[in-house]
């Protein structure tokens, strides 16, 4: 089945991030990756499997640029998935980082100080290998990411991202993703993945 563009999960205008950047970012960019994903999907299908080669081939070329792409549907789709809230910190997400972390504090400074560092990502996740939460961060959709590690809070900090309403300013960026962060969102995606994972 082909993969479809979702569309965005709220209505309300954000604090910050303007219709502009989020128009771009969702209309162009994201699904930009999924109808890549189901281009190259198509391609794998056809692709000569006998001509497979590690320095250079079609299927070699089409599987790395998969990872691309599908990482660039799933980690937007997460991102767009906890916008539009309010920001303020509740509910058994809020209650499990507090035990991970040792309180929300040490969470969000964190995630934020993940969000200065990154090139591309930060996702709070839970990693299914120790069965507890982490801020993990990558420089590319496709390098870097944790295998097994389930994305909760996404946060994108590729400048196409802010550049439009805070140019080079990342941090106020920061500070108006956590003020628009949608925890009943997040809370669903962390009973989501715990649900599916089959672990309290
Ligand atoms: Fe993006």
């Amino acid at each position: 089945m082909p993969y479809q563009v979702k569309p965005l999960p709220f209505t309300k205008e954000l604090t910050g991030i303007s219709k502009k950047t989020l128009d771009i970012h969702h209309c162009k960019l994201y699904t930009g990756y999924v109808n890549k994903s189901n281009e190259i999907e198509d391609k794998v299908k056809k692709a000569d499997k006998g001509a497979a080669n590690a320095s250079y081939s079609e299927i070699g070329e089409l599987k790395r640029q998969q990872s691309f792409a599908l990482n660039g549907v799933y980690l937007h789709e997460a991102y767009f998935n906890v916008l539009g809230g309010d920001g303020k910190p509740t509910g058994p997400l809020v209650e499990r980082i507090k035990k991970d972390f040792g309180s929300y504090e040490e969470w969000e400074a964190d995630f934020r100080a993940a969000g200065m560092a990154a090139r591309g990502w930060v996702v709070l996740a839970f990693d299914v290998n120790d069965g507890s939460l982490h801020n993990y961060s990558c420089d590319v959709h496709n390098h870097g990411g944790i295998w097994g590690a389930m994305p909760i809070v996404v946060l994108d900090v590729y400048e196409h991202a802010y550049f439009i309403d805070f140019g080079s300013d990342r941090k106020s960026y920061i500070e108006a993703f956590m003020k628009n962060l949608n925890w009943e969102a997040a809370n669903k995606a962390f009973h989501n993945v715990i649900c599916k994972l089959g672990k309290t």
